[in-house]
């Protein structure tokens, strides 16, 4: 969520917008701003030709508006990749609001984004993300329909986290047939990062499997309950990254596969939920693919999440939804295979079969 890129004073010798190095042919990018209600928001449509642009809105404190420019630009790219390797018909979007969640949203202030959402006739379809809630959602479907991850009493698909879960289940498990031979997690050391929405129901198909599980986060208190109530252990070593583990799953934070802890990583397979795990994507990509190890892209496991709000566009079942997530699978030994054949790195195979289905959908597009 940090400008890793340039800083501001840098920017703004650039164009300030289509410069911004985030900046990739991005469609439409509306700044939003609401006098009375404070708001101040950012809507990037990254790209329409899968269909309309999905992606959540995060509120977040940015220090400064280049950084929250830059965030959505980025995020926005990301969901058209997500949604195209997974296979939806939708495209890639995202919104930043730009404040502390906490301190300064206001009913009012959402009610007043949802009208920008609206203004936009469906190119752009909301959802939540850090810092908004599925009651922001409800709040929001009050005056739009351009929105999803409404809640279940509404009509929607409600907690996404536990499918999100499942598809990252499915693609660590694709990714133990790759590299183990069996998809089997049995008996496996599988330290997961961070014990949150989704780490949780990750541990605990994971226990269900059989599996040795490491737990590690910053609350004590969300560890002592993995241990609990699925027998997990908490992981004590000194330097998490020099584990001694077969996979590790980083389920926090992303860049946690950066410089300093490229070169210690002892796991022979990554697959975890957090979003742009390598602080590089091709530096850090390619150095995982020569040490030989098994990095599940991951946009493409963690996509769970989209495929459940999608019912909400679609109309189908939780059971759909499953089905599709378990699709994750499947998809994740192809990129395996493809980036082997190719001699590429997982991450540029992802994105190169994301690519080639967007280029095929505008020629047919263009055909119409
Ligand atoms: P969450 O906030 O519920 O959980 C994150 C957990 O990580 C918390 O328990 C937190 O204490 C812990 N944590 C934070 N910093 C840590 C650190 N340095 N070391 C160890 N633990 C740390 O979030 P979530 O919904 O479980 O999502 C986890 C990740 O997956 C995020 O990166 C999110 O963007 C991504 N993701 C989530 C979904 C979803 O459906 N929830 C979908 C796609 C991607």
């Amino acid at each position: 969520m940090t400008s890793e890129i340039t800083t501001p004073a840098e920017l703004q010798k650039m164009d300030p917008v289509f410069g911004q190095l985030s900046f990739d042919n991005h469609e439409q990018i509306v700044f939003c701003n609401d006098k009375d209600t404070g708001l101040k928001a950012i809507i990037g449509i990254h790209n329409t030709v899968m269909g309309p642009a999905l992606g959540g809105t995060r509120m977040w404190k940015y220090n400064n508006e280049w950084e929250a420019l830059n965030d959505v630009l980025r995020l926005s790219r990301g969901m058209t990749y997500k949604s195209a390797i997974t296979g939806l018909n939708l495209g890639g979007g995202k919104a930043v609001i730009i404040g502390d969640a906490k301190a300064d949203k206001t009913p009012e202030m959402i009610t007043r984004f949802g009208q920008f959402v609206d203004s936009l006739s469906g190119k752009y379809i909301t959802a939540e993300d850090v810092g908004t809630t599925t009651e922001d959602m409800d709040r929001i479907h009050e005056v739009t329909n351009y929105v999803t991850g409404i809640s279940e009493a509404k009509g929607g698909s409600g907690n996404p986290s536990p499918v999100t879960a499942y598809g990252v289940y499915m693609g660590m498990k694709a990714a133990a047939k790759y590299q183990f031979g069996s998809d089997s997690l049995g008996g496996k050391k599988i330290l997961v990062q961070g014990t949150g929405h989704v780490g949780e129901t990750l541990i605990s198909h994971l226990t269900k499997e059989g599996a040795e599980v490491f737990v590690s986060d910053i609350h004590q208190d969300k560890m002592e309950s993995m241990v609990a109530k699925y027998g997990a252990k908490i992981f004590t070593g000194a330097d998490l990254y020099a584990a001694d583990v077969d996979i590790y799953s980083p389920c926090a934070l992303g860049a946690t596969i950066n410089d300093e802890t490229i070169y210690k990583i002892k796991a022979k397979v990554i697959a975890g939920a957090a979003n742009n795990q390598l602080a590089v994507e091709s530096v850090h990509g390619q150095i995982l693919r020569e040490r030989g190890i098994a990095y599940a892209p991951d946009f493409l496991i963690n996509a769970g999440g989209i495929i459940n709000v999608y019912a909400e566009i679609v109309k189908y079942s939780k059971e759909e939804a499953i089905r599709r997530t378990e699709n994750i699978y499947n998809t994740t030994l192809e990129i395996f295979n493809f980036a082997d054949t190719n001699n590429i790195t997982t991450q540029q195979a992802a994105m190169q079969i994301a690519q080639n289905r967007i280029d095929e959908r505008k020629k047919e597009n263009a055909n119409k």
